[in-house]
């Protein structure tokens, strides 16, 4: 049983009452997350986490810190931003009955666990600020910046197509006539 997440519990399996405290920093072995946002493959992801012998198996629990990247839901700005979570799974011991999370060969392997409980923390419509007043429906600009500033460039290249047309045809391109 190999991988980043994966760690060994022979020492405290049917020992109830042992517990082993670890501190594991890995890169996300994958880009998780299918949103707006999500957690880059390679990205820190660091895991503060509490092994509990118990009855039933090993008992998981701690916090994950790592860091998700995209794009704002209002007006696609880039973010990043740091997410924090707790999680606390109870890895079985194999038996007659199937259960989500087993001890495997004297390990646990942490990775899925992880992996959807930041999944499930990312914000389904990230913001890059609390008040984003996002873009504005005429001219497709940031409302947050054009505040105060009258000349802005223009996110959606359609629009820098169109405005290069008009300057062209305003300005410079004389027109032959007759
Ligand atoms: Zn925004």
């Amino acid at each position: 049983m190999t991988g980043p997440f994966v760690l060994p519990v022979r020492d405290i399996v049917h020992r109830p009452g042992e517990m082993r405290e670890h501190t594991l920093e890995v890169s996300a072995p994958e880009k998780w997350g299918e949103g707006l946002v999500s957690v880059p493959h390679g990205e820190t992801v660091v895991v503060d986490l509490r092994l509990e012998s118990v009855h039933e198996g090993i008992l998981a629990s701690g916090d994950v810190d790592t860091r998700y990247v995209g794009v704002c839901s209002r007006c696609l700005t880039d973010i990043a931003e740091g997410v924090e979570v707790e999680f606390q799974e109870l890895f079985a011991y194999p038996g007659e009955e199937e259960a989500d999370f087993e001890v495997q060969d004297d390990h646990v392997d942490l990775e899925t666990l992880v992996r959807e409980a930041v999944v499930l923390s990312l914000p389904f419509q990230p913001v890059c600020q609390p008040d984003c007043p996002g873009l504005d429906p005429a001219t497709g600009e940031r409302l947050a910046e054009n505040a105060g500033t009258q000349q802005s460039e223009p996110l959606d290249p359609r629009w820098a197509a169109l405005q290069d047309f008009t300057t062209t045809n305003d300005d410079e391109s004389p027109r032959s006539r007759g």
